[in-house]
């Protein structure tokens, strides 16, 4: 599938790899300006060194305040995908207060900061996208994953009421929910034969999916293709919540 983006910045948190990574290279080879936002400093290099137009920021969205000085200046931005994730994988029992905090830090907290700062200039331009990255995890219990899959739920929950509110301005804001897919987040949990087989057997179309196929669904939400598109969960999962 292809795009456009030509004239476009588009601002992707949790850029370092993965996902992320990809979202980024692609955004950039359909002629968008990327802001790379992510925690590691080399990741970031290894980026830049690859796409030398892509813009990076070094950023914790762990912490609230310093995101916040360290988007302060970032200027307009037309698109933005909340990437970034951290997935603490415990029995019920075992989850301590650490893994509850960093995870809603990352996967929920900063979805509301980094779109607040960005959301504001879209508002007032009364234009922009919004992809929120959640997971078939927001509509399955997995076990072990009780605080990643109460995270998605609320990301699915958050964009919905964005949706609601920054749609009368013109701001579309949709989330994609993937399946497993091997990045190094994927690779740890699933990537243990006797965990992802069974994932496997449970996902019709028999197959993870791709960071491409994950990637393009983005790309679509953010395109002008999807102009109509506003507060839907998109599962890109080969038919494993459906089965
Ligand atoms: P990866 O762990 O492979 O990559 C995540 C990226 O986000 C890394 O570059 C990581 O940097 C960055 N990041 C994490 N925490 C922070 C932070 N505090 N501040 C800034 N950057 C941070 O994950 P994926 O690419 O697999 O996942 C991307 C998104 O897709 C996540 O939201 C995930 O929940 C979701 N997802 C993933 C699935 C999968 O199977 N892989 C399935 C469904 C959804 P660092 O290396 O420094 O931590």
């Amino acid at each position: 599938m292809e795009f456009n983006f030509e004239g476009k910045t588009v601002l992707v948190t949790g850029a370092g790899q993965g996902i992320g990574k990809g979202i980024c290279m692609k955004l950039a080879k359909c002629g968008a300006q990327v802001i790379a936002v992510s925690n590691l400093t080399s990741q970031l290099d290894d980026l830049k060194a690859e796409v030398p137009s892509i813009r990076p920021i070094q950023v914790d969205l762990d912490n609230w305040n310093e995101t916040r000085e360290k988007l302060k200046d970032v200027g307009p931005v037309d698109g933005l995908v909340n990437n970034a994730g951290v997935a603490f994988i415990n029995s019920f029992f075992d989850i301590t207060e650490n893994d509850f905090d960093r995870s809603f830090n990352v996967n929920v907290k900063a979805v509301i900061n980094v779109s607040q700062m960005v959301a504001k200039g879209m508002v007032e331009r009364k234009k922009g996208a919004i992809v929120n990255v959640s997971s078939q995890s927001s509509m399955k219990g997995h076990e072990d994953h009780t605080v990643y899959c109460g995270t998605k739920a609320a990301v699915d929950g958050v964009t919905r009421v964005m949706a609601l509110e920054l749609g009368k301005h013109n701001v579309r804001v949709n989330c994609v929910n993937p399946t497993v897919v091997l990045t190094p987040m994927g690779r740890n949990w699933w990537g243990e034969p006797s965990r992802g087989e069974p994932m496997l057997s449970r996902i019709p179309l028999g197959r993870f999916a791709e960071v491409e196929e994950v990637v393009n669904t983005i790309l679509f939400l953010l395109s002008d293709s999807a102009s109509m598109i506003n507060g839907v969960t998109l599962l890109v999962d080969g038919g494993h919540v459906a089965a």
